[in-house]
């Protein structure tokens, strides 16, 4: 057995010094390992001095990669040395085999490396059956731990950092996520979004030399402070992000001017029936998301699904499934700035109404009238009220049918049909009239 015995070294521990296998034991599900360390010297941790003064040994059983599809158990003799340093805080220190042990590891080192491999490719649930198969069973709390534990990657000093918020609680507790723009990767998490605390984590790079941010006037400040030599830029998705929605809020307060051209067919009765209360009516596009929505979640909910569950699974807050969830018909939901709440225009719509009766569709016009009567508010009640609701309603002579006006003073000579409408010379032209 002695003969093989140095070959067993290089096999079982190739990479290892200082360890020589004393006996190797098989049996039919284990492989035994009795080995020893050899090093005469051994490096103390506490004050990096080296020692040689043995002051006894113990045995180590640290868990091993399987061979053959055997477990293999380790029996590993090491020194405690003592420590010749008077100054310092140890007196005796173990030893340590470099490659094969670490302080209060109880897995060699190849072991571990092999687990974080597993771990980095699967993660916790998948990467744990995976070493289950592989006869070296740890749980998912192992393997996420291993990962954790590695030290972080070295990252290149960014040139070109995106500035954003991210909520740690929606809506309670907002921090700062920094990104490298150039290689796409997340740099950084800053705890909050004060301007001191991104002005500090700038100030520490003087490399960076293009800041992209959102208008939030915290990092504004924070960018302009500490890094006052990068210029800063919009970026792409925050103007694609404003711009889609100045134009959907554009739309939508022009979508008076929408009307069905003589050739489209009337919208058809049954449509029409369910949302008559409602003021989105089929067809239009937040009418027709929160009506999807609605009918998502009450589906899941008629399924069996948790409220809870459901907020996860559509990423929504449980605040918003409980909303939904309680609104029996979508158009329940249609709540907000476009609900009839009472109003102070209230006590003179009838006269409003009486005046588009008779003709009269300029909404300044109206507001004038109805500000001699003691109408305390301003002209865009008036405008809101004549352009979403008077707008839908029958009159007597429509506007279209007048013939063609003279230019009001200050007016565009040639005004669009909205522009008579609303008889105002300082609004923009719209853009969607008919002309
Ligand atoms: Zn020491």
């Amino acid at each position: 057995m002695n003969e093989v015995l140095p070959h067993l070294d290089e096999l079982l521990f190739s990479s290892v010094e200082g360890v020589v296998v004393e006996s190797v034991e098989v049996t039919d599900t284990a492989v035994r390992i009795e080995a020893r360390t050899t090093a005469g010297l051994a490096v103390c941790p506490g004050c990096g001095c080296w020692s040689g003064r043995i002051h006894g040994s113990y045995l180590r059983f640290p868990h091993d990669l399987p061979t053959a599809g055997k477990l293999v158990v380790v029996s590993l003799r090491v020194r405690r040395f003592v420590c010749a340093e008077h100054c310092c805080p140890r007196k005796t220190f173990a030893e340590q085999v470099p490659g094969l042990t670490r302080r209060f590891g109880r897995r060699t080192e190849r072991l571990r490396s092999t687990l974080v491999a597993v771990g980095l490719a699967l993660a916790g649930r998948a990467g744990a059956r995976m070493t289950g198969a592989f006869k070296i069973p740890v749980s998912r709390n192992t393997l996420l731990r291993l990962i954790v534990s590695l030290p972080d990657p070295a990252v290149a000093a960014p040139r070109v950092i995106g500035v954003d918020e991210y909520a740690q609680r929606k809506g309670r507790v907002y921090g700062t996520v920094l990104v490298d723009v150039e290689t796409r990767r997340p740099v950084d998490l800053l705890p909050d979004r004060e301007p001191d605390t991104l002005a500090a984590w700038l100030a520490e790079r003087p490399g960076i030399e293009i800041t992209c941010r959102d208008r939030a006037t915290f990092f504004a400040e924070g960018a302009t402070r500490g890094a006052p030599q990068a210029l800063q830029v919009a970026d792409r998705w925050h103007l694609w992000h404003n711009l889609g929605e100045a134009a959907e809020k554009c739309v939508y307060r022009h979508r008076g001017c929408l009307r069905p051209t003589p050739a489209q067919p009337a919208q058809p009765q049954d449509e029409a029936e369910p949302t008559a209360s409602s003021p989105w009516p089929t067809g239009h596009r937040f009418a027709e998301r929160t009506r999807a929505k609605h009918a998502t979640i009450h589906a899941l909910l008629a399924a069996g699904h948790s409220k809870r569950s459901v907020a996860r699974q559509l990423g929504m807050t449980l605040n918003t499934i409980l909303r939904f969830s309680r609104a029996t018909t979508p158009e329940k939901m249609f709540t907000g700035q476009w609900q009839s709440r009472a109003t102070r225009l209230d006590d003179y719509k009838p006269y409003l109404d009486q005046r588009w009766q008779e003709g009269c569709t300029n909404a300044w016009k109206l507001w004038e009238e109805i500000k001699e009567q003691g109408y305390p508010r301003g002209y865009a009640s008036v405008r809101d009220y004549v352009s979403r609701t008077l707008r839908g309603k029958p009159q007597q002579s429509a506007p279209g049918h007048h013939p063609p006006a003279p230019s009001p003073a200050g007016a565009s000579p040639t005004p669009t049909p909205y522009l008579k409408a609303i008889g105002s010379g300082s609004k923009p032209p719209c853009p969607t009239a008919p002309n």
